[in-house]
């Protein structure tokens, strides 16, 4: 074991180290952005809408400015709203749900699966009701969702599937990339993403020709062609800058999520043994790219306090089930609704992760978790 006594700083996410490894790149696209005033839209964001379409092999990348728009533009022109309903998970980040209000639609919450956090897809169905247009699963944590069985109640019930892809930029279930398997897939590119800008931003994929021409066309105030509205739309739009950093990341985002795999498998084979503590699982047949490594544990607030005296850093994600937020108070539901989510929520903890993760960090994390627990 290390000396404990020799404190040692351990982030949460280390976005400079991968700035670092690409810098040079990356201060040429920012500063060609500049030279050649291509700010919003322009030729950097068209380049990136194409290779991120073409890594997807799908038709369509439309770039909006963050991953909470994307959801929103694709459900107004879905022509989802007044009188509708939409399912989704109850932990998950805000964005899924707000968007679903927003757009005018009734937000219907589905507990979580114990051991993957994502949606329970055997609670989907009772909630199921003549109102209900479409289903959003969410791929939490970097581990994709089962939207093979989602997408099999969707088509037998007529419904649409977006997947929110936010957390899981190109994880896999059963061979297949996750956010090719609904109507539209969206995409945040937020700076501690997976696959981050150096802002906010985010995109929309799809195969279709129609969807894809409306969301880009909302996206931009209702005009494909400058002062040509076919419609009133509103102001959410990639910047070039973002886009050209984007570009500069993507060749790499495969390699940062295998390095985020073995970082996670590292950590797994060292935490293993301790009791009171219970490691990620990986589903069967999935990839998992561990955009948050996330543990159950026992005492869970008081171990949290002790690795931060230790400059171990941490997070939960999330403390609250989102139906059970003040926002959310108008559904009256508690937790007896969501039994799953509401347990886990009191024991889910986010160790530090990120594709440059040192062995010694996470000999030290191990060391530490390890003598809370002894
Ligand atoms: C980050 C995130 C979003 C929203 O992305 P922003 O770019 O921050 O608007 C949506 N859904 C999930 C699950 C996310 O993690």
């Amino acid at each position: 074991m290390i000396d404990l006594n020799v404190k040692m700083q351990v982030p949460f996410v280390d976005l400079r180290a991968q700035y670092h490894s690409l810098k040079k790149e990356i201060d040429n696209a920012i500063f060609s952005v500049i030279e050649e005033s291509e700010f919003i839209k322009g030729k950097y964001v068209s380049a990136f809408e194409k290779e991120f379409a073409a890594a997807y092999g799908v038709k369509h990348c439309i770039g909006v400015a963050n991953g909470t728009d994307a959801i929103y533009i694709l459900l107004k022109m879905l022509g989802i709203g007044e009188g509708d309903e939409v399912i989704t998970v109850a932990n998950s980040w805000i964005s899924t749900s707000e968007t679903i209000t927003q757009a005018g639609a009734r937000v219907v919450f589905i507990d979580t699966e114990p051991d993957f956090f994502s949606i329970d897809v055997s609670k989907i169905e009772e909630k199921i009701t003549p109102r209900t247009k479409a289903i959003i699963p969410v791929h939490l944590y970097g581990q994709p969702a089962e939207v093979d069985k989602v997408k099999a109640i969707c088509e037998k019930h007529k419904l649409i599937m977006i997947e929110d892809c936010s957390q899981a930029h190109f994880a896999e279930i059963n061979g297949q990339t996750i956010g090719t398997f609904g109507l539209a897939s969206t995409f945040s590119f937020y700076p501690g993403k997976n696959l981050g800008a150096y802002g906010d931003a985010g995109a929309v994929i799809t195969n279709d020709d129609d969807l894809a021409r409306k969301v880009r066309m909302y996206s931009n105030h209702g005009a494909l062609i400058k002062h040509q509205h076919e419609m009133e739309g509103i102001n959410s739009r990639l910047d070039g800058m973002h886009a050209a950093i984007l570009s500069v990341k993507l060749p790499h985002i495969k390699k940062w999520n295998e390095m985020r795999l073995k970082n996670a498998l590292y950590l797994n084979e060292k935490l293993a043994a301790i009791k009171g503590i219970e490691i990620p699982k990986i589903r069967k047949g999935s990839t998992h790219i561990f955009h948050l490594y996330v543990i159950k544990a026992e005492r869970r607030d008081e171990l949290q306090k002790y690795l931060k005296e230790k400059g171990i850093e941490t997070a939960i994600h999330y403390p609250t089930p989102l139906p059970l937020l003040p926002a959310y108070k108008y559904l009256g539901q508690s937790e007896k609704d969501f039994p799953v989510t509401a347990q886990n929520q009191k024991k889910i903890l986010s160790l530090p992760m990120f594709p440059e993760l040192t062995r010694e960090q996470m000999d030290y994390v191990a060391d530490c978790l390890t003598k809370f627990y002894l």
